[in-house]
């Protein structure tokens, strides 16, 4: 088989982004305001890493952003007394919690106090309960929703396909697995106790991977033809970012692969974007 295909990420966040542009501009001449994100933000560097991106693609797609620091320190009802505030602000159309929350804050108390009608990287009982009900006004966390992008952008459908997601995280590969069952894949979850791990994902027309651990996956565990998503984001020996992928070990087996960096992460943030205007969207239309 030639070498695998590569999906790009930045063309399908690129795309996405234009979307969201278009409307975020029809959001603004309608309410006279700007759609806005209120981030909770966290003090580790990924976090911080991604909160940059973040800000870079806001100001693409005319979002306003209010960053809340919960600084080391912070206790758990402080953090609380800052959600209230923000879930009583009526003009922040989406609140992001970045975790890692800092040591001493119940996160799980904090993503519970967010209004579920502004939670837009579905975090609250209520998205998480929607989501698994196949509602298709469900906000999926962003990651889990950037992976179906990814494959909807290059037109593979889901139908009847079989997909096998590795990892089962409440950020990723649970909600992952739902968004594909809602299109009619056939599912296969796995986790740290599956058997035969490299046997079960060969059967994966869709391969969807999100352990992290570098390199994790490698060619024995690919079926021939396979489209293999990498979610995995690590640092490898040399200080650069790799995925959970083995790509040079996969890339004659498998017909398509997402690349780590490139791939999922910038699809990750114009989906976070994109879900923000569902959630905006969907807030405008009960005023
Ligand atoms: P996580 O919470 O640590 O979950 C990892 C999952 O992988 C768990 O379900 C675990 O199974 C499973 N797993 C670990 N080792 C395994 C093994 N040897 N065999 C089978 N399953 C195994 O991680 P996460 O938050 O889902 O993140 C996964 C990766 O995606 C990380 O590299 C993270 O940095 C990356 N990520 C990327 C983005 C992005 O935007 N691209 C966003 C979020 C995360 P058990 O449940 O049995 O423990």
């Amino acid at each position: 088989m030639a070498d695998a295909r590569v999906l790009v990420g930045r063309s399908v966040a690129r795309s996405l982004n234009d979307t969201t542009l278009e409307r975020s501009d029809r959001f603004t001449r309608r309410r006279k305001r700007a759609p806005k994100l209120a981030i909770l933000t966290s003090e580790d560097p990924s976090a911080q890493s991604y909160l940059r991106s973040i800000g870079t693609t806001a100001g693409r797609v005319g979002v306003v952003l209010e960053e809340m620091p919960i600084k080391p320190g912070t206790t758990t009802e402080l953090a609380l007394s800052m959600v209230a505030g923000l879930n009583d602000n009526r003009e922040i159309d989406g609140i992001l919690l970045q975790t890692p929350v800092t040591e001493g804050v119940d996160a799980r108390a904090v993503a519970r106090a967010l209004d579920p009608s502004r939670d837009v990287d579905g975090i609250t009982p209520m998205q998480a309960g929607m989501l698994f009900q196949g509602m298709r006004k469900a906000i999926a966390p962003s990651t889990a929703r950037a992976c179906i992008e990814i494959l909807d952008y290059y037109k593979y459908g889901l139908e009847g396909v079989e997909v096998v997601v590795v990892g089962r995280s409440l950020v990723v590969g649970r909600p992952v697995a739902l968004l594909a069952l809602s299109r009619n894949a056939t599912v296969t979850w796995c986790h740290t106790k599956t058997l035969s791990l490299s046997n079960v994902c060969k059967r994966a027309e869709v391969l969807i991977v999100a352990v992290g651990k570098p390199g994790f996956v490698g060619s024995g565990f690919v079926r021939p033809g396979a489209t293999v998503i990498d979610v995995g984001i690590n640092v490898g020996e040399d200080g650069k970012l790799v995925g959970d992928v083995d790509v040079a070990g996969i890339s004659s087996m498998a017909a398509a692969y997402t690349p780590v960096p490139g791939g999922v992460g910038p699809v990750t943030v114009a989906s976070l974007f994109a879900s923000l205007l569902d959630l905006a969207e969907a807030r405008g239309r009960q005023a």
